[in-house]
């Protein structure tokens, strides 16, 4: 196996690193990258009011997620909890043990790569890692990197360099990004989850008001909540939902927030979801207390409404979309429908039903609520109560 180990102080993880590493991900031919965010970096002082090592170690997984290489990529928490200054010898060491067999290739910029002889023990380096550099921006030629390289070389005649052009390299640095940050600036030079990250963490001179975030900056925090295979979805329910407000005259603002907030905690396991429903003195009944997917649309809810202070229409909206229930207002059957049909979901019966909902509301939720209460059926699953409710209300 060929393996990437792209270090940094990722503070924060920018479009350029991002970009850096798809590419050499794809020029290598790599079958796994591994980025490792440092905990104290032996090139850079960590600016005071820097995020914790654990913030980073987040950002730093939301930005390899963005390379949507699923999990062929991991950050890896080994820097961040070593102690000590974080040397790039000690980690090679610690990855060969683990991986043995393979070949692990050491990633980097200019910056690193043109004062690579001053690192700690390069010769270690050198013998644990092949080189890959690339260019920071268009400027970093070969004709800078040959020189480096024929000096490394004789210094180092068992070094193993591969040199490489990063095709649309993003110009740009952590220390500019911090500076634009603090400034309200940057978001286009981050991946959106990232920038979500920060602004729901306050990080770098942010000062969001989470309570009343305008849509451009609630898209980017909810991303942050999400598995990167999720995203889609909600994206996707968002503009779902903006059709069906249109169409039937919901409050397409509040449609879109609830879509947007709508799985903020389907990432989480029962044990965390349960935990949550403590903490919002949420009560389960004995079918919710077992199926985890009744219950983040209640920890959803609660969420929605305690951190970003969602109306009580919006936080309904949000907790009944998985269930539905007898007596539905307009938003919470544009936000269970648009969850529903949303262009990203696929399956038997979606065209059908996607036609239904825009000829008639109800008869498209009574379509959904049937189809739900059938594949639920066929599958042996438990059918909670609201939804047969819901279904009876409607027929009746
Ligand atoms: P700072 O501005 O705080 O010094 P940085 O932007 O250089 O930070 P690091 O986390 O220190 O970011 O960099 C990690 C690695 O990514 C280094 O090997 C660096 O050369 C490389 N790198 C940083 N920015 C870019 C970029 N825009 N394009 C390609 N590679 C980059």
């Amino acid at each position: 196996m060929k393996i990437g180990v792209y270090g940094g102080t990722f503070n924060p993880p920018h479009l350029g690193h991002v970009t850096a590493a798809r590419a050499v991900f794809e020029l290598l031919k790599l079958d796994r990258l591994l980025l490792v965010p440092a905990g104290l970096p032996p090139h850079k002082a960590l600016p005071a009011g820097s995020p914790t090592p654990e913030q980073r170690l987040e950002l730093t997984r939301l930005a390899g997620e963005q390379l949507g290489l699923g999990d062929r990529v991991q950050t890896l928490d080994i820097e961040v909890h070593r102690g000590g200054r974080s040397f790039t010898a000690d980690t090679l060491r610690q990855l060969k043990e683990q991986y043995p067999d393979d070949e692990l290739w050491l990633l980097m910029g200019t910056d690193m790569f043109l004062t690579l002889q001053d690192w700690h023990t390069p010769e270690e380096i050198f013998s644990l890692a092949g080189i890959a550099a690339f260019g920071r921006t268009e400027a970093d030629t070969e004709e800078l990197f040959s020189a480096q390289r024929d000096s490394l070389y004789r210094t180092y005649p068992q070094a193993r360099i591969f040199t490489l052009t990063v095709p649309g390299v993003v110009d740009v640095s952590s220390t500019e990004l911090r500076d634009l940050l603090a400034r309200g600036e940057g978001a286009n030079l981050l991946p959106p989850a990232v920038y979500g990250y920060i602004l729901r963490e306050g990080l770098y001179g942010t000062h969001a008001d989470l309570k009343h975030l305008p849509l451009s900056q609630l898209r980017p925090v909810a991303l942050s909540y999400l598995k990167h295979q999720r995203i889609p979805h909600v994206l996707g329910t968002e503009q779902e939902a903006i059709r069906l407000a249109e169409r039937y005259g919901a409050d397409v603002e509040k449609a879109r927030v609830a879509a947007l907030l709508h799985d903020c905690t389907k990432r989480l396991d029962m044990e965390e979801q349960l935990a949550l429903c403590r903490q919002y003195g949420i009560q389960l009944d004995e079918l919710e207390q077992r199926a985890l997917k009744l219950l983040h649309a209640k920890t959803g809810a609660a969420i929605a409404r305690e951190v970003f202070g969602v109306d009580d229409e919006i936080y309904r909206a949000i907790w009944w979309h998985t269930t539905g229930h007898a007596g539905m207002t307009l938003l919470e059957k544009v936000m269970y429908l648009a969850d529903y049909i949303e262009p990203s979901r696929d399956f038997p019966g979606v065209e059908e039903l996607r036609r239904v909902c825009y000829e008639d509301l109800d008869q498209g939720l009574l379509l959904g609520l049937e189809m739900t209460i059938q594949e639920m059926t066929a599958m042996g699953n438990p059918v909670h109560r609201a939804t047969v409710e819901a279904r009876d209300a409607l027929k009746g």
